[in-house]
């Protein structure tokens, strides 16, 4: 199979943990690690892209098998020739390695073991840290101890985490990732992963029901970062993502993409009200 932009399906490399996605937010080929193979989050977004996602946590994972897989790939996308008979030519480049899976990486309990082993094959593979490494993630479990492990090894390879942080109250979390999670439980989590490693917030933008988030939703949202801000969470930057691809939730009939333009302008907004560098991904 030649992989596009547009095709990011976890088994297009025929393993069980480690796939490629050529990306457009990476410019080149991004390593994924797939944690939750059994399609299992503790959090189910509107939008999110997961078939079959079930509600649950992330399995035991088989540590030999995930070195094993991780080095062989990363191994042939760096000296093999691999990419030669895989990827459009232009898109030929290893950006990142990203745990970012069917599912909410953290609740895996061999989170913080997979983080350390994936680790050590980097730290081997790629002393210089030319790639970045990426956790994608709901931010949900951070206030764990063993999870508090696995992010603070990130930062030891220089990586970064990509919190998810969409509605500015519980109103909104609720309705844009079925869960309801108080205003403090989402600082307390952000404060404490953004005191660990380098956090970057992550933000999808839909009209719902054609409607795009109100002028109300934006100020709890501002407000809701300064808080955090407040209470001492380091927030690198902003990346403001509109829908992009298929969306597998019963409510995809509901969810619409808002114009680039509006994502644009929010984007103006929030680097004037909070001092932050956003990234829009339209
Ligand atoms: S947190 Fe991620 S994997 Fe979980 S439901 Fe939301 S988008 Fe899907």
């Amino acid at each position: 199979m030649r992989l596009t932009t547009k095709i990011h399906e976890r088994d297009s490399a025929q393993l069980t943990y480690v796939y490629p996605v050529v990306s457009r937010r990476a410019g080149g080929v991004s390593v994924g690690i797939n944690l939750n193979p059994n399609n299992a989050c503790n959090w189910r977004c509107a939008y999110c892209q997961v078939e079959g996602l079930v509600l649950g946590a992330g399995p035991a994972i088989d540590q030999e098998l995930l070195e094993q897989e991780v080095r062989e790939f990363l191994g042939a996308l760096l000296n093999g020739d691999w990419m030669e008979h895989h990827v459009p030519e232009g898109s030929r480049r290893v950006k990142d390695v990203a745990f970012s899976g069917n599912g909410e990486p953290t609740t895996s309990p061999d989170f913080a073991a997979s983080m350390d082993r994936v680790a050590q094959v980097l730290d081997e593979l790629d002393p210089d840290r030319n790639l970045q490494t990426i956790l994608i993630s709901n931010g949900s479990q951070a206030h764990k101890t063993e999870v508090q492990a696995g992010l603070a090894r990130l930062a030891q390879r220089g990586g970064e985490v990509w919190f998810k942080f969409d509605g500015g109250t519980s109103v909104e979390r609720t309705q844009l990732n079925g869960v309801e999670i108080p205003d403090q439980k989402v600082i307390d989590n952000l404060v404490q992963c953004s005191q660990l490693v380098r956090t970057r917030l992550q933000t999808m933008r839909v009209a719902v029901d054609g409607e795009g988030p109100d002028e109300a939703a934006d100020q709890s949202w501002t407000h809701l970062v300064r808080s955090a801000q407040a209470a001492g969470a380091r927030v690198h930057d902003v990346l403001l993502y509109g829908l992009e691809r298929k969306v597998y939730q019963p409510e995809a009939e509901r969810l619409s993409k808002l114009p680039a333009e509006e994502l644009l302008a929010r984007a103006e907004a929030i680097r004037a009200e909070l001092d932050l560098p956003v990234q829009v991904h339209p």
